[in-house]
């Protein structure tokens, strides 16, 4: 007989496989990411069809079998509509997922990592937000996703040197994970991007030591569109670091 587990989960992304099946990724608070298979549940009778759908959270219980899971109960908590209908949160939603599943390999529970991304949700879903903020939600989850995964890049040594960089100016380079001083320039061999003063002020905050507390007081700053297009050269470019060098 198959062992039914139960537990609670986002889906993060939904396949179709056939004319009535899916495949959901889904990231679990017991099992951390997981594929299951719903049969039938395009059908417009499935009952498990209105419990599990993207950017839900759900009870799930599910069945392991030789290769894949199977879905065999969904129960919907939470439709994260402040998401689902905003188009512009849907999006930043639709990206940092898939962020997530390209560098969370595991399935396997990861506390840390199911705090963020419920905090994630939560943030992103509930107020009445500007585009800024969005962002700035996104890219703050974005920066802490890396860190709790162990990426996080150097923000206050010289990656060659280990020595204080100064503070007048900035050069940030992807390929070694940080910042370089400006003696060390030399030693560089990928390519060196700068990093501006307040963008690197905004990424040190971000990171700095607790999530709940760091995002206090970060979201009290006045954020300019500047630093949220710094931030998003940046984290592109450091996210295809990270993810080549997997
Ligand atoms: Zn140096």
């Amino acid at each position: 007989m198959f062992i039914h587990h139960r537990t609670i989960g986002y889906i993060l992304k939904r396949e179709n496989i056939n004319e009535a099946d899916q495949v959901f990724l889904i990231y679990t608070k017991d099992f951390g990411k997981i594929k299951v298979s719903a049969k039938a549940v395009r059908r417009l009778n499935s009952k498990l069809r209105s419990s599990i759908q993207v950017f839900y959270l759900s009870e799930i219980e599910f069945i392991q079998g030789k290769a894949l899971k199977t879905l065999t109960d969904a129960i919907l908590i939470q439709r994260l509509d402040g998401i689902r209908k905003d188009l512009f949160k849907l999006r930043l939603a639709y990206n940092f997922s898939r962020v997530f599943n390209a560098l969370v390999k595991n399935q396997e529970a990861d506390e840390k990592l199911w705090q963020l991304l419920n905090a994630f949700f939560k943030n992103l879903e509930s107020e009445k937000l500007t585009s800024i903020k969005a962002q700035l939600i996104y890219y703050f989850f974005f920066w802490n996703l890396l860190s709790v995964l162990g990426y996080a890049p150097e923000l206050k040594l010289c990656v060659f040197c280990r020595k204080k960089v100064m503070l007048n100016r900035f050069f940030w380079i992807v390929g070694e994970g940080g910042l370089v001083c400006k003696n060390c320039l030399n030693k560089v061999k990928t390519r060196i991007g700068e990093i501006d003063i307040r963008t690197l002020k905004v990424l040190r905050l971000m990171m700095n030591n607790e999530l709940d507390q760091d995002w206090q007081v970060l979201k009290r700053l006045k954020i300019d569109l500047s630093i949220i297009q710094n931030l998003k050269i940046i984290s592109k470019r450091y996210f295809n670091y990270i993810y080549e060098k997997r």
